[in-house]
């Protein structure tokens, strides 16, 4: 069982709070991504989970058991860092059973899960390496290894991949999503990457400045976000903002509309610009048009083969029913 509530739960460091007070329950068997920028307080919400750090005041609880003042030994969840720290002298088997043998779990015991997550993570032939004989991949499937072994309530992860490179990160995410489905485990992930979290999440929940901006599944935050920064910060190439009279004229301080839900054409449409710098990524083209009038400007997600140059003047027509609106205080207007 892996369900952890938090009840008005604050942190401060010295005088300055860096989580406000946060109310949040995460599901057993959930797999929730904590995303944000940089210093949002990611890591400190997921320590304070662990019992790394101790909470100013709140409350925490792991089963509907308070843990709010447990020692992190006690709460049954483990961590799986960035920096995967595994002692390098020691084989993968000696890695992966440290936390066992540690907790004096008897050897026969050891060795099954030991087995049982090596054959989980595909390191069935790797046991008798050391870490540096392993890629990267495979030393952080180690790390995983070594907290499946203590048979958590649940995992907590903090940017485990962001030390990996490009192509390496994109299969071990897929790596991590396919082990909670097999595991069904409780997970909780913390990332800047709003594509990680897109692809990952049952629930995503987007942090600003320690405060909760928005909960829910990675579809929703992407249809209905509720304020304009969750509608920046969700949804890749970013959702185009636009303000002033146009937004005015659809009673909105600022309306949003994302490249996806933009159509350009040679003639007629809304809005009539220049195009910019065009990415084709060979699928798609995303166009940047430039609209006299408009402060930004606009993304376009075109087709791949949509012949458009630097300079063409182009339209565009944005599909009303996909249009956000937004109050003076950039709250969604429904
Ligand atoms: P994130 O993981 O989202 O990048 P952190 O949780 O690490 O952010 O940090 C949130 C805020 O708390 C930052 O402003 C950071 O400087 C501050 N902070 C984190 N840990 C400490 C600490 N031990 N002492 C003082 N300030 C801290
Ligand atoms: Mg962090």
């Amino acid at each position: 069982m892996g369900r952890i509530t938090l009840d008005k739960v604050t942190k401060s460091f010295g005088d300055i709070q860096v989580i406000p007070p946060l109310d949040l329950t995460i599901d057993d068997g959930e797999f929730v991504v904590f995303v944000g920028p940089s210093g949002c307080g990611k890591s400190t919400l997921l320590r304070l989970i662990a019992g790394l750090e101790d909470v100013t005041t709140g409350q925490i609880r792991i089963d509907r058991e308070d843990a709010t003042h447990l020692p992190p030994a006690k709460r049954k969840l483990a961590m799986v860092f960035q920096s995967y720290a595994l002692y390098p002298h020691m084989s993968v088997r000696k890695n992966i059973a440290f936390p066992l043998k540690m907790a004096g779990m008897d050897k026969a015991e050891q060795d099954r899960r030991i087995e049982a997550a090596a054959e989980v993570l595909n390191l069935t032939d790797y046991l008798d390496r050391r870490p540096g004989q392993l890629s990267g991949g495979q030393r952080q499937r180690v790390a995983i290894g070594r907290a499946i072994v203590r048979e958590p309530a649940a995992f907590l992860f903090d940017e485990p991949l962001s030390n990996l490179d490009a192509a390496l990160r994109v299969g071990m995410r897929l790596e991590i999503s396919e082990l909670h489905k097999r595991l069904t485990t409780t997970m909780i992930y913390v990332t800047h990457d709003q594509v990680e979290a897109m692809t990952m999440a049952d629930k995503i929940v987007v942090l600003q400045a320690g405060r909760i901006e928005q909960v829910g599944t990675p579809l929703e935050l992407y249809r209905t976000p509720r304020n304009i920064f969750v509608a920046g910060f969700i949804g890749s190439p970013k959702m185009n903002l636009i303000g002033g009279a146009e937004a005015a004229k659809h009673d909105a301080q600022t309306i949003g509309i994302r490249p996806e839900h933009l159509t350009i054409s040679a003639e007629g449409g809304d809005w009539t610009g220049k195009v910019g710098v065009s990415e084709h990524l060979g699928s798609d083209t995303f166009f940047h048009v430039t609209v006299p009038g408009f402060a930004e400007p606009l993304t376009v997600r075109a087709s791949g083969e949509v012949d458009l140059h630097y300079g063409d003047t182009v339209h565009l027509t944005p599909e009303m029913q996909h249009l956000h609106r937004f109050d003076a205080e950039g709250l969604r207007i429904e």
